[in-house]
């Protein structure tokens, strides 16, 4: 057995010195040090481990959360977030609605306050007459058009069917109101992403990101087709 006696200073420093059978306590020491090394060095990289893989996940986690709320999401899930039903009359011109932009995707809404901001930097004011709609709320549109034209065949005519193929639905589409403010977005909409598609809708502006550097495509006649 090791007999560890202290000798003359207190020193801690200098206690393995001063030591009896010092060799083989140095020895043991070593050895215990080296090991104490490996099990500190192989806790620190556990926590190491565990630490960086926990920041990895967090930070996927925060990607998948922000993919989540934008056009990540899985299109049945954006197709099933409704928009305002109703919504105060717009300021300028009480026939329309100001709603508020929600359910619109994160890009989508950004892109809306962007140029709803530029446009009143030019005193122009834009009213969302309609934005969002989910597909039952599409589909209602739908059955409202039915009572009121008598056919679906007629219906179809002026109310995307299936629900599903209208960008309102997936979350791209506004519709701007009075036409003298659809008129400007018109005319300085694809800056900001976005553009008029359609012959027979003044009012139906579609965000795209390239539009901003592409310029806007050639007007169809109709979403419907018709
Ligand atoms: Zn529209």
């Amino acid at each position: 057995m090791l007999r560890a006696t202290f000798a003359g200073t207190q020193l801690p420093t200098d206690c393995y010195g001063l030591l009896t059978d010092a060799v083989a306590l140095r020895r043991i020491i070593r050895i215990m040090s080296k090991t104490s090394r490996r099990v500190v060095f192989g806790v620190l990289l556990i926590i190491t481990l565990v630490v960086s893989t926990g920041g990895a996940l967090g930070y996927l986690g925060r990607l998948t959360l922000v993919f989540d709320r934008h056009p990540g999401k899985s299109l049945a899930i954006v197709e099933e977030v409704p928009g305002p039903e109703d919504g105060p009359k717009c300021p300028i011109d009480a026939r329309y609605l100001d709603e508020a932009p929600d359910g619109l995707r994160p890009e989508v809404l950004q892109a809306w306050k962007s140029l709803r901001a530029k446009a009143a930097d030019q005193g122009v004011q834009l009213c969302l007459n309609d934005g969002k709609r989910s597909r039952q709320q599409q589909q209602k549109e739908f059955d409202d058009a039915v009572q009121k034209f008598g056919s679906e065949e007629l219906a179809s005519k002026y109310v995307l069917n299936p629900p599903d193929r209208s960008m309102h639905v997936i979350g791209l589409a506004v519709d701007i109101q009075p036409i003298e403010s659809a008129k400007w977005v018109e005319k300085n909409g694809s800056t900001f992403g976005w553009c008029r598609r359609y012959l027979n809708e003044q009012w139906h502006f579609e965000y795209n990101a390239g539009y901003s550097t592409g310029g806007c495509p050639a007007l169809v006649p109709s979403a419907t087709g018709s």
